[in-house]
């Protein structure tokens, strides 16, 4: 018999501020109505309780800076909500479910590599720490993350670009209309994994007709050809007609067909900020749909007020970005001054990164070992200004190959070396799941 996981942990004691759309409540009313559906009497939904994630499993995906522990105050939803995807995740794998939904808050997908704080309500990236905790601990090899949020996964995108074995696709209303200003055709990924992130931005107005056929068109045919081990759906529920934040014209139903069209391992709640008008309904449709009932009855209250585009209209719009994604080929730029760096080529991209909730600019500076045999070696440089200080990432990939971990191991040496302005260094060596965050006061420290 085939079992829907459903792990609900609505963290009714966290929030950004009692108006904030990311709010206590944001789950309440999803509750009552999965309750009131009978959904837990349905013989195929088994239910799970929360978990908290070690710092370990974050920071084995994701650098806090300037300290892990200066985090720490803050941190303990972002850890049930990571831990309650890693539970889930971990009984996909272990196929005590077909699969499940992941109704956690607070969501996670613009949150990156490097943390100096909260970024578009997320602090932790919980799909992200999942993926990186079923490759380490389970030998899970290739995962495709397919974000329906209607904002860019950024965050996501961020931590995999370098990643040849995940594929990371993201829909999303255009950035030049909506934050967070990024997502478009031309982000394919880093040297060693060019073309595994795919972002397609839509016009707002897009509706189910829209959506179903970017689906079908496009993501679905990349995910066959992808063939991943696993795939996981970072379901965000504000491309709904009623969202408050952004202005595309998805129904209930429409996310249904989509989770039916994706067949997800798993999906893990985004945003989604309509509380009463959406989230039940959608979140009512997503499980109907995931645990193979019929969803087609599920009607919101309210009726589609924003104008729709046609099919007539989107098709050929997304035709047309198909074309431009095909035509952008690779570009970047080889460092070639820095003394520190071992031998091989290192591309540099910089990066500057807003964090909208606390109002400050991270500025990024990312060189990654050029490799035809592994994901190579990554290693970024993070600043928050004023501070001209530094804190540092260095990552050896999954699977690394012997140049490019002994490269991970030689930057990392020269880090420790008394230097000015280098604080921090936090070393993921994802290849031997071995994680040491060095501090320029306290010294070293293994996790
Ligand atoms: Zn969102
Ligand atoms: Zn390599």
């Amino acid at each position: 018999m085939n079992h829907t996981g459903i792990l609900f942990f609505p963290a009714f004691d966290w929030s950004l501020g009692d108006s904030h759309p990311e709010r206590e409540e944001r789950l309440l009313y999803t509750q009552e109505q999965l309750f009131e559906e009978g959904i837990f009497d349905l013989p195929q939904i088994k239910q799970f309780a929360p978990r908290v994630a070690s710092l370990r499993e974050a920071l084995r995906t994701q650098a806090l800076f300037p300290t892990p522990q200066k985090h720490m105050d803050n941190l303990d939803a972002h850890l049930i909500a990571a831990g309650s995807a890693i539970l889930l995740g971990e009984a996909r794998v272990r196929r005590e479910i077909t699969n499940g939904f992941v109704l956690a808050r607070p969501p996670g997908h613009h949150s990156g590599a490097t943390v100096w704080g909260n970024r578009g309500f997320c602090t932790l990236n919980n799909e992200a720490i999942l993926v990186n905790h079923l490759r380490a601990q389970l030998g899970i090899k290739k995962i495709a993350v397919v974000d329906t949020d209607v904002h860019h996964g950024d965050g996501t995108q961020d931590i995999f670009y370098h990643d040849p074995n995940v594929l990371f696709i993201s829909l999303h209303q255009d950035g030049r209309t909506l934050y967070p200003g990024s997502g478009f055709v031309n982000e394919k990924g880093g040297p060693n994994a060019w073309d595994q992130t795919l972002n397609i931005p839509l016009p707002p107005g897009t509706g189910d007709e829209g959506y179903h056929y970017v689906l079908e068109n496009w993501v679905l045919p990349r995910l066959q050809d992808f063939a991943p081990d696993l795939i996981i759906n970072s379901a965000g529920q504000d491309n709904h007609f009623t969202d408050p934040l952004a202005s595309m014209n998805l129904t209930a139903n429409g996310y249904g067909h989509i989770t039916e069209l994706l067949r997800p391992d798993l999906a893990v709640l985004e945003g989604g900020y309509s509380i009463e008008g959406a989230l039940p309904y959608v979140n009512l449709a997503i499980l109907l749909a995931l645990a193979g009932e019929d969803y087609n009855h599920v009607r919101e209250p309210q009726k589609l007020v924003r104008p729709t585009l046609s099919l007539s209209v989107v098709k050929p719009y997304i035709q047309e970005l198909q074309k431009q994604h095909q035509k952008i080929n690779p570009d970047f730029t080889i460092q070639t001054n820095k003394s520190i760096f071992p031998k091989g080529n290192w591309v540099y991209i910089p990066h500057s990164i807003y964090y909208d909730t606390e109002g400050f600019q991270e500025n990024r500076q990312d060189y990654i070992r050029q490799c035809t045999h592994c994901a190579g070696t990554v290693y970024i440089e993070s600043r928050r200004p004023p501070s001209p200080r530094k804190s540092v990432l260095v990552r050896i990939p999954f699977h690394a190959c012997s140049e490019c971990e002994q490269a991970g191991y030689d930057l990392w040496e020269q880090l420790q070396k008394p230097s000015e302005d280098t604080t921090t260094g936090i070393l993921q060596n994802q290849l031997r799941d071995n994680l040491y965050v060095w501090h320029k006061k306290e010294g070293l420290k293994v996790f």
